[in-house]
């Protein structure tokens, strides 16, 4: 009898995999193995554009490496070639030196990264509902993220050994924890370096929940 694998975000039975973070952040000469999940059909769907659009936006974060200017002259600026309304989606509304970006397809791609690494990391569905808080990103008073929804965060050396076989790339570490009484697990994630993501377990699926420290 063969065991049947089930989706990394559902029940299903997995038909397909997925690459978390998608293949199109990691240039050529940097593929070491990659992570890939069992999918099913739904879960995989073609999110390639949403991918794109978001490796625009890391790739020009402020704070990050080489390899992700090699990655903005290189293949991000031939899929802006290739699609410039992906471009004018990606950096059409502008206030001073910073760009308006669509959050919801930021978050969403984050969280499915989020849900892929749990997977490969505990071999099981993570429960619970991974939202998504950023470094680089600010409010319109220029408040960072993480300011504004995870007030009286400090992070108190968790997440000092990152996981990744091409760190320059993309890296992740699992943190251990607490959360609403329950253990659970935080989880970073490293873009090129530089674009940091922490991601949160929430109960509820609210859009843009609030992280309270005390
Ligand atoms: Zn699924």
């Amino acid at each position: 009898m063969t065991k049947v694998s089930r989706c990394y975000q559902c029940d299903e039975t997995a038909t397909t995999v997925e690459h978390v973070p998608a293949k199109c952040f990691f240039p050529k000469g940097q593929r070491d193995n990659l992570i890939t999940v069992p999918s099913c059909r739904q879960h995989n769907n073609d999110t390639s554009m949403d991918d794109e659009y978001v490796r625009g936006i890391v790739s020009s974060a402020n704070g990050t490496n080489k390899t992700a200017v090699d990655q903005w002259r290189g293949p991000v600026r031939q899929s802006f070639m290739h699609s410039p309304k992906l471009f004018l989606k990606t950096f059409e509304t502008r206030k001073d030196n910073a760009f308006f970006h669509d959050r919801d397809r930021v978050d969403h791609l984050m969280i499915k990264i989020a849900y892929g690494l749990y997977f490969h990391a505990f071999k099981k569905r993570w429960a619970s509902i991974p939202a998504p808080f950023y470094k680089q990103f600010y409010d319109e008073d220029g408040i960072t993220d993480f300011e504004s929804r995870l007030p009286g965060y400090r992070d108190a050396g968790y997440h000092t050994v990152l996981a990744g076989a091409n760190p320059s790339v993309f890296k992740y570490s699992f943190s251990e924890a607490d959360f609403n009484g329950e253990p659970n697990v935080s989880l970073k994630l490293i873009f090129y370096e530089g674009f940091e993501v922490l991601i949160m377990p929430v109960k509820t699926s609210e859009v843009r929940p609030v992280l309270v420290f005390k």
